[in-house]
């Protein structure tokens, strides 16, 4: 929002200081003679009321604004000369806006030209918001993002939404793909252990149960496990027994969020199945780095076979995570396969501890 720079001048009115001292002063108007009050106007002189606007014709008694030699009213002089609305044709005086060289009423720019907002549909003149759908929309509407999607959610956004009990949100264009009946979970579950034995991840059935917990449920698993992190969809405990330095026991559990798309659910699945995978082959313990990379990386195949929109936004989120061991882990454990092919990647795993030199 700016303001004309009118230059408004102040009336001067002056008064003769004594009877006879001006006697020859006489009014450029109407040509009598000046007694009292008058205006003076560069070299002219007038009486009060024969000061005119050289628009209107009307006295001015106040502020004025001169141009080419004459005075206007501001409203005259904003009439003849000054900006006009390019919405209304009418003249601006006071607060405008500016557009593409175009200057706007506020109220005309908010009505007719501001960008729409696309919750509520009014134009927007302050401070927005905008979705990675490219959505704008008022920043006081303080709705929620969609965990997933990351749309704002609302009607005119999102088809609307819901928001689970442990405060995530999840827009009406996710949910449909949410799945929820145990039968949908069995056979999506099954569908990744196929997926990673086709890919030399064999990891049996029995090897570990795998149980969909809440968000709240899952990190106070995670607290208890001492881990913690943003973002989590899933996460595997090992509790292992030993004697004398010999596992004799090891209890492996994957927990999983509850209603999460199912490109979200069956890539977070791969991710805690790789870790089982690694659980039960690797020698040594796997720096972090190498261990959350290379389960992202076994994700990211998923993601690149099943090619829905899901999976591309999964994929680009994981290409662009700025984390240690889930972002740049997962892009050296691409690198190293997509040099050295995925059996050497396993055999790292198997054998290694963390990435050679290079990667
Ligand atoms: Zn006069
Ligand atoms: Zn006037
Ligand atoms: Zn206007
Ligand atoms: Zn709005
Ligand atoms: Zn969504
Ligand atoms: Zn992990």
């Amino acid at each position: 929002m700016s303001r004309f720079p009118f230059l408004l001048a102040l009336l001067l009115v002056w008064t003769l200081a004594g009877e006879g001292v001006r006697a020859e002063m006489v009014c450029t108007d109407c040509r009598q003679p000046i007694e009292g009050t008058f205006i003076r106007w560069g070299q002219q002189a007038f009486h009060p009321q024969h000061f005119a606007c050289a628009g209107c014709a009307r006295p001015i008694a106040g502020n004025y604004v001169p141009h080419q030699g004459k005075p206007y009213h501001a409203a005259c002089y904003a009439e003849r000369f000054g900006e006009r609305c390019a919405q209304c044709d009418r003249p601006i005086s006071g607060k405008f806006m500016k557009h593409e060289g175009q200057a706007y009423h506020p109220a005309c720019f908010q009505a007719n030209v501001a960008p729409r907002c696309d919750v509520c549909d009014a134009g927007i003149l302050g401070r927005y918001l905008v979705d990675p759908m490219g959505n704008r929309y008022h920043a006081e509407h303080r709705i929620p993002l969609c965990t997933y999607c990351r749309r704002a959610v609302s009607p005119k956004t999102s088809q609307g939404g819901y928001t689970y009990g442990d405060g995530r949100s999840v827009c009406g264009m996710c949910y449909p793909q949410v799945i929820r009946s145990d039968r949908e979970v069995a056979a999506a579950i099954e569908e990744v252990r196929a997926k990673l034995e086709t890919w030399g991840l064999s990891v049996p059935q029995t090897a570990a149960p795998l149980k969909l917990v809440d968000l709240n449920r899952l990190k106070q698993l995670m607290r208890r496990g001492g881990l913690h992190g943003q973002n989590i969809q899933g996460f595997t405990s090992v509790l292992s027994e030993t004697q004398g330095g010999q596992v004799t026991k090891r209890e492996i559990a994957v927990y999983v969020l509850n209603g999460m798309p199912r490109e979200d659910f069956m890539g977070t699945v791969a991710h805690e199945l790789t870790h089982v995978w690694i659980n039960l082959n690797a020698t040594k313990k796997l720096h972090p780095t190498l261990e959350e990379g290379a389960c992202n990386y076994v994700r990211s195949l998923l993601h690149a076979q099943s090619g829905t929109p899901d999976a591309a936004r999964n994929l680009s989120s994981m290409k662009d995570d700025p984390d240690e061991h889930y972002g740049r882990g997962y892009r050296r454990a691409k690198a190293y396969a997509d040099r050295n092919g995925l059996p050497a990647l396993l055999t790292l795993m198997r054998r290694g501890s963390a990435f050679p030199l290079g990667y």
